[in-house]
């Protein structure tokens, strides 16, 4: 029989570029090549063995699950070997060159954008997974038997931009990779080096990696089989023995996240079910989250073989940027993954996780706010989600919530806790107000009356709150209103000035009224302190800022109509009063208006309607005053 000539393939274009850089520019953290091929390994073996859940055929009788290293002193090689699902001449291809996994491309944006100086950090952060193995070999072969075949792979290629594919031998199934050690590597066939590597990165791998060690036993050397990790998954060890690099190592592991963790919350839970977990918050939003369609939840394993990653039965979705393991040996081993959905001992699960993070949350609040405040700014968009979805934890999210605020200073957020607290006795109700910025937002009309008592008001700038803040009606028995809406209540004797000031002007609110179009309604304002007119929202219409966001989402509709309000105690306002009393037929009246109208306008940040009828104004105005 002849052998088959191997195929020639080319790596995907991303991918050459990876190799490129890990070939030519990256050359500190080259260990971490070993950690990447042992997670490789251990996945491949989780992999089989939950398929063989149900097809037991697959096991071959091999369940002797083991990672092997091995060294080879004369042929300079080290090689990683493992007895997991192994990979077919297909999808050696596909997953060993022709796909880029997802993190491929963040990677290769992340090493454009950052200078040289911190480029070797970057490989390290990433773990570029397989194509690592280019940072110390100058060459890999990656022999492989899929499980249920019979016939073995053969790929090998020195990371230039091509790989070779060939049939071959293996006894049973299972990956060997095979790294062929450039000359100044050769380090990684040292004992003591693999065997603290292995230490400080994988030894919380759960299959034993194991390695054939020389022992001296009176003059004679031996080999003797030496397993180099503990083996105890992480979860399962008890909290005060894991260090923060165990759990820093292990967390990269699990969440394709580059940097540490903020905070780890271990729960170890007795009762029915019982379980364990190990859940992390993470330092920044994971770009897979930002358009909230992404897959997320911690692993869950069922006495520690791997069911599901990620499971999003386990946390809801508005807690999707917490990542894990929940390891719950109550439940059955044979559940498909559909009944997880709807298994009664998950949704205890979750309730019990919920409340764990939303407690760690909460410490962290109290006790590191500055901290606390740049990880809601990272992710408090996606927390806030549950005021509308999650209404028995309500209370507990409002809780969490930082905003902006009139009278405190851009960086510092406000809760609501403290707004109630900071509240002088004649405010029942908590104000806020929606906008672009903060800048604009500090500047609006529909604030004057509220800076003028003294009152505070929350500016909600992120784009999301108009959505989610009417989740939430009221907190703490306080109702939380738009203050463009709602203008502080006036004291009696304010009312009835502000009643019979209304008689007054009626006739010039009227003409007004039938001279501009489009609005809702012209009044007088209780709101205005310094401005002559603002524009504000009827009671009934939907948020004017929401509005805005809908129709650069492409769903809006035609805004509402809105109230067009006037300042009676502002001269400009009190002289067309008295011109209107004069004469009501006076032409100027129309276009003073208007230009009333436009000012509004201008004051909230929106344009005037019809910016040269508006410039035809003001210049006629300029010119009657210089005649
Ligand atoms: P990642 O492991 O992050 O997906 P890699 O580049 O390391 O990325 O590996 C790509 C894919 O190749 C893996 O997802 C897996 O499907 C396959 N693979 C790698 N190593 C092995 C192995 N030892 N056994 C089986 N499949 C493997």
């Amino acid at each position: 029989m002849t052998t088959p000539a191997p195929e020639t393939l080319s790596f995907k274009s991303e991918l050459k570029q990876v190799l490129h850089l890990i070939t030519h520019s990256l050359y500190s953290h080259k260990e971490i090549f070993l950690r990447e091929l042992l997670s490789n390994a251990s996945d491949a073996i989780d992999k089989v063995r939950f398929n063989s859940l149900e097809n037991e055929a697959l096991l071959e009788n091999d369940r002797d699950w083991t990672i092997r290293l091995a060294v080879d002193r004369e042929a300079n090689t080290l090689t990683v070997s493992d007895n997991g699902i192994g990979m077919d001449h297909d999808t050696i291809i596909e997953h060993l060159g022709t796909i880029a996994k997802s993190g491929t491309r963040a990677f290769l944006e992340r090493l454009k954008d950052a200078d040289a100086g911190t480029r070797p950090e970057l490989i390290g952060q990433f773990g570029v997974g397989f194509y690592s193995s280019f940072m110390v070999a100058d060459r890999v072969t990656v022999i492989s038997r899929a499980a249920g075949s019979t016939e073995a792979v053969r790929w090998e290629s020195d990371g230039q931009g091509e790989f070779t594919v060939a049939p071959a031998q293996r006894n049973g199934r299972g990956t060997d990779v095979i790294l062929h050690l450039k000359d100044e590597e050769k380090d990684f066939l040292e004992t003591w080096r693999l065997r603290g590597l292995v230490k400080q990165f994988s030894d919380y791998i759960e299959h034993p990696i194991v390695m054939a060690v020389e022992k001296k036993i009176e003059d004679k050397t031996t080999l003797e089989d030496e397993t180099l990790n503990s083996q105890k998954a992480l979860w399962l060890r008890s909290k005060a023995d894991i260090t923060e690099e165990e759990h820093n190592a292990f967390y990269r592991q699990i969440s394709a996240d580059f940097e540490d963790p903020l905070k780890v919350i271990h729960v170890q839970a007795e009762g029915t079910p019982s379980f364990r977990a190990l859940l992390y918050l993470p330092k920044r939003k994971a770009m897979n989250l930002q358009f909230g369609d992404a897959k997320a939840g911690p692993r869950l394993y069922i006495n520690r073989v791997l069911i599901q990653d990620p499971c999003e039965a386990l946390l809801p979705a508005w807690l999707r940027f917490v990542k894990g393991v929940v390891d719950c040996p109550d439940l059955p081993l044979n559940v498909s993954r559909e009944m997880l959905q709807q298994n009664p001992l998950l949704e205890r699960i979750q309730k019990h996780l919920v409340k764990q993070v939303l407690k760690a949350l909460e410490e962290l609040k109290t006790a590191e706010r500055e901290t606390y405040a740049d990880f809601f700014k990272e992710l408090g968009q996606i927390l806030k989600e549950g005021l509308g979805r999650d209404w028995e934890r309500r209370e507990a999210i409002a809780d969490l919530l930082l905003f902006e605020h009139l009278k405190g200073d851009a960086s510092k957020g406000i809760t609501l806790a403290e707004y109630v607290e900071a509240m002088p006795e004649d405010q029942h109700d908590i104000y806020h107000l929606a906008g672009e910025d903060r800048a604009a937002l500090a500047h609006a009309p529909s604030l004057e009356a509220f800076k003028a008592k003294g009152w505070d008001v929350l500016l909600l700038t992120d784009p999301i709150d108009p959505f989610v803040i009417p989740g939430l009606p009221e907190y703490k028995g306080k109702a939380l209103k738009a203050a463009d809406r709602h203008a502080p209540e006036l004291p009696e004797a304010e009312k009835a000035k502000a009643e019979a000031a209304t008689g007054a002007f009626q006739p010039l609110l009227d003409l007004f009224k039938t001279k501009l179009t489009g609005l809702k309604d012209v009044r007088l304002s209780s709101r205005l302190k310094e401005s002559a007119v603002c524009l504000v929202a009827a009671e009934d219409a939907m948020d004017p800022h929401m509005e805005q966001l809908l129709a650069r989402l492409g769903q809006g509709h035609a805004p509402s109509p809105r109230v067009l309000e006037l300042n009676p105690e502002h001269p400009t306002v009190k002289a067309l009063l008295a011109r209107h009393q004069a004469d009501p037929t006076d032409a100027r009246l129309e276009s003073y208006a208007h230009l009333l109208l436009d000012q509004a306008l201008i004051a909230e940040g929106s344009r005037p309607e019809d910016p040269t009828a508006f410039l035809a104004r003001v210049n006629e105005l300029m010119r009657n005053q210089l005649d």
